[in-house]
């Protein structure tokens, strides 16, 4: 497994391949952060933004998806994953917003999770972009780039991955580490074809050695 001084190695790292890391799905505001987010499930960030430059201008505000039929919702939608459910969560949502949050998205995770369709992650990327408050969202990319480095076993569950990313990380990184390990799964350690032979991280990557040694 990883030691906490090489994975200060791999922060050093992250942080010199990708300074600018950044949160790529376009939004104006919390909620537009919010349904971007809950559309990306399962969906790449290029599409959503493609698909939110219609819809954000159709909808601005969570009366506006009340109001509309969930048909015409789902029609909006449609090019992207699992959009029937995505539509029906998006409604539900913004009824909730309204009942109890005077239609505010509220600025804070755990209430956030109450929400319909909000899970952790989307909760960690809402209140951690949105709000400025430091979480570490784990998704496809982080959880890969973390077993591959041996920060964690690859039978550890998401929120193990989570817990040990902020237990060895200081607390005001939190934030930008979610983004430069994004950045470094999406452009470097890709899912398929990771870049191992030119990998800063190749001395300490056991994954990455591994496949090395077995080209
Ligand atoms: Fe990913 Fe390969 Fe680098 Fe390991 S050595 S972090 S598997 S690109």
């Amino acid at each position: 497994m990883l030691t906490k001084t090489q994975w200060q190695v791999c922060l050093q790292t992250f942080e010199e391949m990708f300074p600018d890391a950044h949160c790529e799905l376009v939004h104006k505001n919390p909620f537009e952060l919010l349904i971007a987010t809950l559309l990306s499930a399962q969906c790449t960030d290029v599409l959503v933004n493609r698909v939110t430059a219609d819809l954000f201008q159709k909808y601005t505000v969570p009366e506006d998806y009340v109001e509309v039929s969930i048909e015409e919702l789902q029609q909006d939608i449609r090019s992207i994953g699992l959009y029937r459910n995505k539509s029906k969560n998006i409604k539900a949502l913004s009824e909730q917003l309204i009942e109890e949050y005077n239609g505010e998205v509220p600025p804070n995770r755990d209430v956030m999770m109450t929400l319909p369709g909000v899970g952790r992650k989307t909760a960690n990327v809402v209140v951690s972009n949105a709000f400025g408050i430091p979480a570490l969202a784990v998704d496809t990319h982080v959880e890969r780039v973390a077993k591959r480095l041996g920060m964690n076993r690859w039978k550890d569950r998401p929120i193990d991955v989570e817990e040990k990313i902020m237990r060895w990380t200081p607390r005001e990184q939190w934030t930008q580490t979610h983004h430069q390990m994004i950045f470094f799964g999406r452009y470097h350690c890709k899912a398929q074809n990771p870049n191992c032979p030119e990998c800063p991280l190749l001395h300490l990557c056991r994954e990455g050695q591994k496949r090395m040694k077995a080209k």
